[in-house]
């Protein structure tokens, strides 16, 4: 834990911490294999604010800074990572709102957003665009004061339990370049003012995964979507959708870094039990060098993802610029997520392979941390290519 952190915030973290081993470590393991959607435990998380947990506090939010958050992120990954994609990209959604809604959208989405009584998703992705984001093809036409929007999401969390999405199209296909010719629309499957269903808004299939279950990730499609600009169009004026949707991007790198501290950490915690119960040759395998060289370097990564996640949260609490410090703690904690995994598999032996241990499921959740985000790949890129920027000869 950070020595920053104020009580206020360690109260908050200990009773997360006391809700995971009450509530929510006895049930992981049967909820994770059938792939269940947690809905007590989503109700919990509400209770406890955790919907509108960077959300301001002058829209019923609690407005907490990078640094408490990634902190709750990085505990409650250690006990199911699942469970914070269903806050994550609802605040991402939130946060589109709070930093480029106009005045009457924040007042009218964000307490409920906060709440969690409106729960949603970051609708990004498409079946024929995931990195290069330009090459969307999703549309919204001007018609008078709406937009009609057709096209297809897909692999969006939340899109079958959630209840609305932050959702990026372009609205002007003929712009060059094409980030110009997009925005970003808060598109919900219900108006909240009449209860009655949007025409046109379809969840799609729920998608089969290696890990992350519990979660949903699923295809949206929009057939003659109808919106009305005011209170949709995030900001009121078309174009500012690339803008918005990267803007929000290093929030989310903190996020995923985080997850990948909270499973090396338990991957760590694991195989460092383990290597004290399990006997060979006569002694505990952690009294083995071979053991013993995997646990330091174990330990190791699973402290340095800590602080560079804590470094990259910070400067983004500041205000300062923080897109290569949340690139670094990105891609260097959810590597390191991968390979304490792998890690601690090997010195579980069998029982690493085997679904009675939670071992096997770190394995599984911590891959998809490389992707989410902005892959690993383009990570190395961004942090090169600013590292060039911010040191010309
Ligand atoms: C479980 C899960 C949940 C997800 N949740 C969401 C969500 O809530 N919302 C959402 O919008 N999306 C979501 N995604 C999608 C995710 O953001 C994308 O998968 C990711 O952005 C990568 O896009 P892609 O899969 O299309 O890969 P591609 O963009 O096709 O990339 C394929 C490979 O090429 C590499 N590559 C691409 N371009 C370059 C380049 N210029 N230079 C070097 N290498 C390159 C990539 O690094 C990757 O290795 C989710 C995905 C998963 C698996």
């Amino acid at each position: 834990m950070s020595d920053q952190t104020g009580t206020d915030e360690r109260v908050m973290l200990d009773a997360i911490a006391k809700w995971l081993d009450r509530d929510v470590r006895p049930h992981v393991m049967a909820m994770e294999h059938d792939d269940v959607y947690p809905h007590k435990m989503v109700e919990q998380m509400r209770e406890m604010g955790l919907f509108g947990a960077t959300v301001g506090q002058d829209y019923g939010g609690l407005g907490l800074s990078a640094t408490v958050y990634s902190q709750i992120v990085a505990l409650i990954s250690e006990v199911w990572m699942s469970l914070t994609g269903i806050f994550n990209s609802h605040l991402m959604m939130a946060r589109a709102v709070e930093r480029n809604g106009t005045d009457e959208q924040k007042e009218y989405w964000l307490p409920k957003f906060a709440t969690g009584e409106i729960r949603g998703a970051l609708a990004l992705t498409e079946p024929g665009a995931g990195t290069d984001l330009q090459g969307i093809r999703t549309r919204a036409a001007a018609e008078g004061d709406d937009y009609v929007i057709n096209g297809t999401k897909t692999w969006i969390s939340n899109g079958i339990e959630g209840g609305a999405c932050a959702l990026l199209v372009k609205t002007d296909p003929e712009a060059s370049p094409p980030r110009k010719g997009m925005s970003m629309f808060i598109a919900p499957k219900v108006d909240p003012d009449t209860g009655q269903a949007h025409q046109g808004f379809r969840t799609g299939r729920k998608l089969e995964k290696l890990g992350y279950k519990g979660i949903d990730s699923a295809e949206l499609i929009f057939e003659d979507y109808r919106l009305d600009a005011k209170r949709h169009l995030i900001g009121g004026i078309p174009g500012r959708g690339f803008y918005i949707a990267v803007g929000g991007l290093e929030l989310g790198r903190i996020n995923v870094a985080a997850r990948g501290v909270g499973i090396a950490r338990r991957a760590l915690k694991e195989a460092t039990a383990y290597a004290q119960e399990r006997r060979t040759f006569g002694k505990p395998i952690g009294q083995h060098q071979a053991i013993q060289l995997k646990l330091g370097e174990m330990a190791t990564r699973s402290r340095a993802a800590e602080l560079l996640t804590l470094d990259a949260a910070r400067a983004y609490d500041a205000g300062e610029r923080c897109d290569m410090e949340a690139g670094m703690a990105k891609y260097f904690a959810s590597e390191s997520a991968m390979e304490n995994a792998a890690e601690a598999m090997r010195i579980h032996g069998a029982y690493g392979y085997s679904k009675e241990y939670p071992v096997e499921r770190l394995y599984r959740d911590a891959p998809l941390l490389c992707i989410g985000e902005g892959t690993n790949e383009m990570q190395r890129i961004i942090i090169a290519r600013q590292l060039q920027e911010r040191n010309p000869i």
